[in-house]
């Protein structure tokens, strides 16, 4: 038997729009307000993973029973300092765009000239551990804890 990875794309947007019973316009205007990244392939075609599902039932539980609206969902995922999380230095900071704003994902900005220029944020920690709702909070919180 083939087991699935959660970090898999296997589902279409068709399909992931069908299993969280909304349409496909929903997910494509999450997407253009950055509160998910879908893997695109070589052929721009969107595709959603199992852990992009759990993704988008804790957006969904955010909007419909806690009434948070898009632009609080931005300003939430905002909050999270990645910076610490990835521990950049002070330098690396400085350049930084996510540093001095809050406004949306760290994965949302122009990171042409900082550290995260390279790197592929669906696969890094911060936007992969933002995915679960019950981390939110702890990962908004982190860097407060942390001495
Ligand atoms: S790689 Fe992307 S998700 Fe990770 S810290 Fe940088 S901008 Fe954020």
């Amino acid at each position: 038997m083939t087991t699935i990875k959660n970090d898999t794309p296997v589902y279409s947007i068709g399909k992931t729009a069908k299993m969280l019973n909304v349409s496909v316009q929903t997910l494509r205007l999450y997407e253009r307000e950055g509160l998910i990244i879908p893997f695109k392939t070589p052929g721009r075609q969107r595709m959603y993973s199992i852990e992009d599902v759990e993704r988008l039932r804790c957006i969904r539980k955010y909007i419909n029973e806690d009434k948070v609206s898009i632009g609080g969902m931005k300003r939430i995922f905002g909050m999270i300092p990645c910076y610490d999380i990835v521990k950049c230095s002070q330098k690396e900071r400085n350049v930084c765009p996510v540093f001095k704003s809050h406004t949306g994902g760290c994965w949302t900005y122009d990171h042409t000239h900082s550290v995260c220029a390279t790197k592929d944020c669906r696969t890094c920690d911060v936007y992969k551990l933002s995915s679960d709702c019950g981390q939110i909070k702890e990962l908004i919180f982190r860097s407060s804890l942390t001495p």
